[in-house]
């Protein structure tokens, strides 16, 4: 709900300075994790993420093995200190529901009939939080998936679009997506322009999705190369 008097468009542009169709900053950095088999750190202005991959691994218990591929798990997580007001510790409708759909992001990606009967298990604990914290967390697990040498097809990158004072803009922060009209994350395989996530929270006019789906995939092109450089780098330093 939009507060009363909270101007979001000044002079054409935004509160924080950036114009419409302009990514937060990003910061990634591969295998930041003694630990885990794979792990990424990413940052999206002020988002601060950690995604934390094992396996494949022997599925327990035995009996929600899947005979002819592996299973993948993910568990979002924000930290209690993660948000403005201290966050209950623990699940929620909100982080299950994000969960599913960070999973359902990566699935097609994941040659996961290449480890039947294991387990893939992907944790993304939210540190710090300023809107977009779902599509960090995607971004972060994909690359902790490929540094954990999980055989995939692609990388998937994600970002958010939405409607704030009545323009389509990209990758909205916590002030924005508060006051603001609509918010759509969405995730996708860049080099192949498939969707495997969007949501939509909010209304949005048909013209204002195509514009805002144009935007975001955009910007998933920008995301997938810096995903890709920060992958060349950590390997190419061994
Ligand atoms: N948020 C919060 N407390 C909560 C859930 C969310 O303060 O329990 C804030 C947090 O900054 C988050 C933002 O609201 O990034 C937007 O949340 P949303 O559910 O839209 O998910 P996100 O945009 O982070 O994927």
């Amino acid at each position: 709900m939009k507060e009363e008097g909270v101007e979001l468009i000044r002079e054409g542009k935004r509160l924080d300075g950036r114009g419409f169709d302009e990514l937060r900053p990003i910061k990634i950095e591969v295998g930041v994790l003694k630990r885990a088999d794979g792990s990424c750190y990413f940052e999206l202005g002020d988002n601060k993420v950690i995604a934390a991959v094992y396996g494949p691994r022997e599925m327990h218990p035995r009996h929600a093995q899947d005979a002819k591929m592996a299973v993948l798990k993910y568990r979002y997580n924000m930290a209690p200190f993660s948000v403005e007001d201290r966050k209950r510790p623990g699940p929620d409708r909100r982080s299950v529901e994000i969960s599913k759909i960070s999973r359902e992001a990566l699935e097609p990606v994941i040659l996961k009939e290449y480890y039947p009967k294991t387990e893939i298990d992907v944790y993304v604990e939210i540190l710090q939080s300023d809107a977009g914290t779902r599509t960090a967390g995607i971004n972060a697990a994909s690359v902790a998936l490929a540094d954990a040498g999980i055989p995939m097809r692609d990388l998937v990158s994600s970002v958010a679009v939405g409607k704030i004072d009545g323009e389509v803009v990209l990758d909205l922060n916590a002030v924005e997506d508060n006051n603001g009209e609509a918010d759509m994350p969405i995730a996708m395989i860049v080099r192949r322009n498939i969707i495997t996530a969007l949501q939509m929270d909010g209304r949005m006019t048909r013209e204002e999705f195509e514009k805002g789906l144009k935007l975001a995939m955009n910007a998933c092109r920008q995301i997938y190369e810096l995903q890709r450089t920060a992958l060349i780098e950590r390997y190419s330093e061994l």
